[in-house]
């Protein structure tokens, strides 16, 4: 094509050659375990490549070999989820956790360090800060509102501060919608680069891949769980990660011996859904905006995180501005009163869903205190500011009216 198309444009067809499967105008689900090849040569050539016995020629293409290493519907899936972050490679997995542990796995060893920030996805948190200790690896935790000068001298006090291998980055935090500035991560894993370079891995899961590029602001790695906004229908599981072909070649190195690929089903089903990622993110967006500004003043609301609330004139508001393209869609509610309230809310909406997950056509709204951070220690919950009284929605693309139809009657039950 002359024109350079927007990703929007291309996610119908990129990637994807209908002569191939008979003219069908959809890519058709490769159900197979296994392909067959058209000569022994053709067979060992393929091996050669996929095991790094030599380099691939000019425009070689990694033969289809066995589902495990890659399958049709991955590769276009791949392809495709590269346009939005401008990546030059893209592999996708089983879940979200598949692929952060992948590449927690392939990029630490024993004695390294990892720096992550603060609060992280219970998964997330689960793993690195109790599995990854026991394969020797160190582990600190930044806020959100820690300066840099901080940071660094947190690090040097470690005593490992020659191993930090990667920064670890959710912004926004989930649930406070807390901002971090990916440009001063980039700098503080510069700072302590050796010869070989400290990663910035970000989990953009609460953003992307529309309101927010972290490949822009210096990351190396970008990961989702494509259960969220990309497969956006609250009815698969499924993760990526985005990067460099080099970064993503030894990511899917380990992932062949995990085992932990997405199937082919998983990977047709998100192939629709992306067709139809920018106009529900987009509506999502409106409707969240909406919603915030009638209830924004409603008398049992105390107050709504929410990035389009952050004031200007505050660094928060610079790193908006900065780093993000929408204030997104999700709402952090904080009522007044604690637990008793945020339940009475909770369990008198009637089209709002309660239940965890984001980013999907229907709206959902949970506890973060007593679900998605129960594990979270008492003294963090009160410093990250996970409070009782917060309840967390995710908005969908419902008539927005009777979104705050329902949200206003919910309200309406708390004594
Ligand atoms: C849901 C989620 C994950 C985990 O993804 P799964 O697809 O459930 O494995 C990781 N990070 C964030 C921010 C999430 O919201």
């Amino acid at each position: 094509m002359s024109k350079k198309m927007s990703p929007e444009s291309l996610m119908m067809s990129y990637g994807y050659k209908p002569s191939l499967s008979e003219g069908a105008i959809k890519s058709p689900i490769f159900q197979t375990s296994t392909f067959a090849f058209e000569s022994a040569e053709a067979g060992k050539a393929f091996f050669e490549v996929a095991y790094g016995l030599r380099e691939k020629n000019e425009g070689e293409e990694l033969g289809l070999i066995y589902s495990r290493l890659n399958n049709p519907d991955l590769e276009i899936l791949e392809n495709r989820l590269t346009l939005w972050d401008e990546a030059e490679d893209a592999a996708v997995f089983e879940s979200g956790m598949s692929a952060i542990t992948t590449a927690l796995l392939q990029f630490l060893s024993p004695g390294d360090l990892i720096l992550h920030s603060n609060p992280i996805y219970g998964g997330t948190d689960h793993f690195i800060k109790h599995v990854l200790p026991r394969f020797q690896i160190n582990v600190i935790g930044f806020d959100p509102l820690e300066s840099e000068e901080d940071i660094i001298q947190k690090i040097e006090a470690s005593g490992c501060a020659d191993r930090l291998k990667m920064v670890y980055v959710e912004t926004p935090a989930n649930p406070t919608n807390h901002l971090i500035d990916l440009e001063l991560c980039r700098r503080v894993a510069d700072y302590f680069s050796k010869e070989e370079k400290a990663l910035v891995v970000v989990d953009n899961t609460y953003m992307g891949p529309i309101w927010q590029h972290p490949l822009k602001f210096g990351a190396d790695l970008v990961i989702y769980s494509a259960t969220k906004y990309i497969g956006g229908h609250s009815d698969v599981i499924a993760g990526a990660c985005l990067g460099s072909k080099e970064h993503i070649a030894k990511i899917k190195e380990m992932r062949t011996f995990l085992g932990n690929m997405a199937g082919p089903w998983t990977g047709w089903l998100l192939l629709r859904s992306l067709e139809t990622l920018k106009i529900r993110m987009e509506k999502q967006a409106e409707n969240a905006a909406y919603v915030f500004n009638v209830i924004k003043d409603h008398p049992k609301v105390e107050r709504i995180g929410y990035l389009g609330a952050i004031k200007e004139g505050t660094p928060q508001y610079e790193i908006f501005k900065k780093q993000y393209t929408s204030a997104g869609a999700m709402l952090s509610i904080i009522l007044k009163g604690g637990e008793k309230e945020a339940f009475k809310f909770l369990n008198s909406l009637k089209l709002i869903k309660l239940a965890v997950s984001l980013g999907s056509t229907e709206s959902l709204a949970q506890h973060p205190a007593s679900m998605t951070h129960a594990g979270v220690d008492h003294d963090e919950k009160i410093k990250f500011g996970i409070k009782d009284s917060l309840v967390r929605l995710s908005v969908g693309v419902e008539n927005p009216a009777d979104l705050v139809w329902d949200i206003e009657q919910a309200l309406e039950h708390i004594e």
